[in-house]
């Protein structure tokens, strides 16, 4: 059966196709720069790029009609037609409480994603776009929604509530959320094939650095804390996003800077983390260039964000009591060994022996087609 993956952006789309029975992939590529006068779409088939060429792109919609052409060209495609394909399974980020695994998309799903875009407005609304836009495109093609927050769902009231009057979670929902759940999902059952234990038995920490970053207590297969909270922002320090710190002090540099709150959410997003420590880089491959240059605000920023792991996975170590497994991913996690070296000198100590520490690829695509197949099948 063939699945097709889409991952939506403000201003991009990612897609993959996979024959999901054989779990391969078939073919992938990105829309890029949508709603730009030229935007950039490209069309790989097993490492071979096919497509790679600048046109106008005005929306979600007209990028999922390219997508579609790409698939389906008689020369360079993969699909004979487009109904070929028997499921979309989409990347949803914020699904609040009410989704905790993925679903079958109908109307009253898309009023619920519509809803919310509140708490992610980022992220829903590009996500919505595509949904609808793949509705029309791919007509009577089962759509799936596979939500970033549902696995974080299982977290109990203790870990998700913070400590502000009970009254603003009511009426905003305003709580811990927790996301990057799909990639946490796929790790922890990947470290469970590699110990060849099942999951339902395994306490681990999953660990994903990215460009966003986050670090998950996974116990007996259920997420019981992460670092991200009400929004991506909170926890680990990240490429561009500050992580943790104390709103006291976001409070006086507004009114400091005489900051309005959308410039404190782009500082605290765009201009922080990496790049704001290092003053370089929000990309790790460049810092660890700088780095061995000799510059030292590069390598503050290093020792923060390794400290920063550090210090949650031993937090998540006393919240689990004992742990089976760290588990690296992400493209620093899996791609900077040093960060599970150091981590793994001071955590070892504390933990003995019995705690395996793995790096693991993450492939969230993937996962998404499992979801979309076992939705569409029931199973
Ligand atoms: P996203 O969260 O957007 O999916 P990725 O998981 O691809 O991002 O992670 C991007 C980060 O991974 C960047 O900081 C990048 O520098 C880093 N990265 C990717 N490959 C390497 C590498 N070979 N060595 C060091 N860092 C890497």
């Amino acid at each position: 059966m063939l699945i097709l993956v889409i991952n939506c952006g403000s201003s991009s789309i990612k897609y993959e196709l996979f024959d999901i029975e054989k779990e391969k992939p078939l073919a992938k590529g990105v829309v890029d720069r949508i709603g730009d006068d030229l935007s950039t779409l490209t069309f790989e088939v097993e490492g071979d790029m096919r497509v790679d060429r600048k046109e106008p792109c005005s929306d979600h919609q007209r990028a999922i009609e390219l997508i579609k052409d790409v698939l389906t060209d008689s020369e360079s495609g993969v699909l004979k037609d487009a109904s070929e394909v028997r499921g979309v399974g989409h990347r949803v980020v914020h699904g609040g409480e009410e989704f905790t695994s993925s679903v079958l998309v109908d109307d009253k799903v898309l009023a619920s994603v519509e809803k919310f875009a509140a708490l992610a407005p980022l992220h829903n609304p590009p996500s919505l776009a595509g949904i609808k836009g793949c509705m029309e495109i791919f007509r009577d093609v089962p759509q799936v929604a596979v939500f970033d927050t549902a696995f974080h769902q299982t977290m109990p009231p203790r870990a998700f509530f913070y400590g502000i009057p009970r009254e603003y979670y009511l009426k905003y929902g305003v709580r811990r959320y927790g996301f990057h759940g799909t990639s946490h999902r796929y790790v922890a059952q990947k470290a469970s094939d590699i110990l060849e234990r099942p999951l339902s038995e395994l306490n681990l920490i999953t660990v994903h650095l990215g460009n966003g970053c986050s670090i998950t207590a996974v116990e007996r297969g259920k997420s019981v804390d992460t670092s991200m909270g009400f929004t991506p922002l909170e926890g680990l320090l990240m490429g561009t996003r500050s992580g943790d710190i104390d709103p006291a002090a976001v409070i006086y540099l507004m009114e400091k800077e005489n900051m309005a709150p959308k410039e404190m959410n782009a500082m605290l997003n765009k201009e922080s983390g990496l790049l704001g420590v290092s003053g370089k880089s929000n990309d790790m491959r460049d810092l660890l260039a700088e780095i061995k240059k000799g510059d030292k605000k590069s390598e503050l920023a290093l020792e923060i964000f390794i400290y920063r792991v550090i210090k949650y996975a031993g937090a998540y170590s006393a919240v689990l009591g004992r742990v089976d497994a760290v588990v690296f991913t992400g493209g620093i996690g899996e791609n900077v060994p040093e960060i599970k070296t150091r981590v793994e000198e001071r955590l070892g100590q504390l933990l003995g022996d019995a705690t395996a520490f793995l790096t693991v690829a993450t492939d969230e695509e993937l996962f998404i087609a499992r979801d979309t197949y076992s939705v569409i099948c029931g199973k």
